[in-house]
């Protein structure tokens, strides 16, 4: 069965991923999935930060039933139920005023930036043009969004890039102000920087941007896609820093793994948007909209967030304290259930590795970087099944 499938995807399916962990994954349990030999695997990725809600959720699966039983898309020449009340729940547990759907986080990010420009178009300020963003960043795959992420390895074979995109490292100040102009359109930037390592910006930096943008009218773009709906300990991470942003993005956890991606703008920002600015066919659908509304009431109703921040505290104070038997361990880096632990370069891909072997599931990022993001639903028990597991292996390298 496993090779029959490695052979089919090597054979039809565009090979933008490489070669793949060699495990297909058919059954899922809380924060348990099992592969097609029956062997289980602790989740410490969730889907790269989108199962929110674990695998195979039984309020998640009776929202879907329910909703599969309705229309699952009408198109946006009519009033959608849960487009309206998906729109009305994040308006009222966020700082935004008004919400736009779309159905990735990439497509959110373009929504914002189209937002952006049609903001001071409409002033009548075309010279506003230009968006910074971070080095390391990451803002998605389309063409706009791979010229506003920050890293090379991901627009070679696509120059020219989309103009308009000036990036600088995160936390240097003299830097943003350099490369501040008459242009400066919006400052974009990932709170925790999450494909890069885990980096999570400072507060004072943040807070002097937040100030910045207000007094120079420039948009502060937020992207949540990763950090978003419970992630860090807070519905949103910006709720960490003391901030407001002018406009934020949501995708990866909004869902619990049904595609949809949102932009969450103040008032002023989102009347820029008037009828036929904007659009898309499967945006804020019936189905997708309704998944996340189930979502969001399942995280309430199960106190996610709060275990989110009590687990992802533990999970980080485990792992420093790991950090001190193990010379091997660089740095531990993150908020709540978003955590990064930065291994010696020369040992991390075996220890990824061997996690793996071990059962446990994480991702590697910026080629030295364990990122963990696992479901909102995990336990201190699941958190120490993988310290113990941690620490085994790195005795193991050590020796
Ligand atoms: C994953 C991610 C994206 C891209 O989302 P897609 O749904 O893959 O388009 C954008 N920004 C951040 C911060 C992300 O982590």
């Amino acid at each position: 069965m496993l090779n029959e499938i490695i052979d089919l995807d090597k054979k039809y399916y565009m090979n933008t991923f490489g070669n793949r962990t060699p495990v297909v994954f058919n059954k899922g349990e809380g924060i348990k999935l099992y592969d097609t030999e029956g062997k289980v695997y602790y989740d410490f990725l969730a889907g790269i930060a989108v199962n929110a809600l674990g695998h195979s959720n039984k309020d998640f699966i009776d929202a879907l039933k329910a909703q599969l039983e309705k229309p699952l898309h009408t198109s946006s020449l009519y009033y959608i139920e849960n487009q309206a009340r998906l729109a009305e729940k994040l308006v009222s547990i966020s700082c935004a005023d008004k919400v736009f759907f779309a159905n990735s986080g990439a497509e959110a990010n373009e929504g914002a930036f189209k937002l952006i420009k049609s903001y001071f178009y409409k002033k009548g300020m075309t010279q506003k043009t230009e968006i910074i963003t971070l080095t390391n960043s990451f803002h998605g795959r389309t063409l706009a969004t791979v010229a506003a992420t920050g890293q090379p390895k991901y627009q070679k074979p696509y120059k020219p890039l989309l103009p308009g995109f000036v990036h600088v490292p995160m936390n240097d100040w003299s830097a943003l102000e350099k490369a501040l102009s008459e242009k400066t359109a919006a400052i974009t930037l990932e709170l925790i920087q999450g494909e890069s390592g885990i980096y999570p910006v400072e507060k004072e930096y943040i807070g002097k941007i937040r100030d910045l943008c207000t007094k120079n009218d420039i948009i502060l773009m937020v992207d949540e896609v990763q950090t978003g709906i419970g992630r860090t300990g807070k519905m949103f991470a910006y709720e960490n820093f003391d901030i407001e942003p002018d406009v934020f993005t949501l995708a990866k956890a909004l869902g619990g793994g049904i595609p949809i991606g949102a932009v969450c703008a103040k008032d002023f920002l989102a009347a820029a948007f008037e009828p036929g600015d904007h659009g898309t066919t499967f945006g804020g659908n019936p189905f997708a909209t309704g998944a996340a509304l189930a979502v969001l009431d399942i995280i309430e109703k199960d106190k996610l967030v709060e275990n989110a921040k009590n687990t992802g505290d533990y999970f980080k104070a485990e792992l420093n304290k790991l950090k001190e038997k193990h010379t091997l361990i660089k740095d531990v880096r993150g908020i709540g259930l978003m955590i990064g632990l930065e291994i010696d370069e020369s040992v991390a891909k075996e220890v990824f590795g061997k996690l793996f072997e071990n059962g446990f599931l994480a991702s590697l990022c910026g080629g030295k970087t364990l990122r963990f993001v696992p479901a909102l639903i995990v336990t201190k028990q699941d958190i120490d099944l993988l310290v113990k597991v941690l620490d085994k292996i790195l005795n193991e390298i050590k020796k």
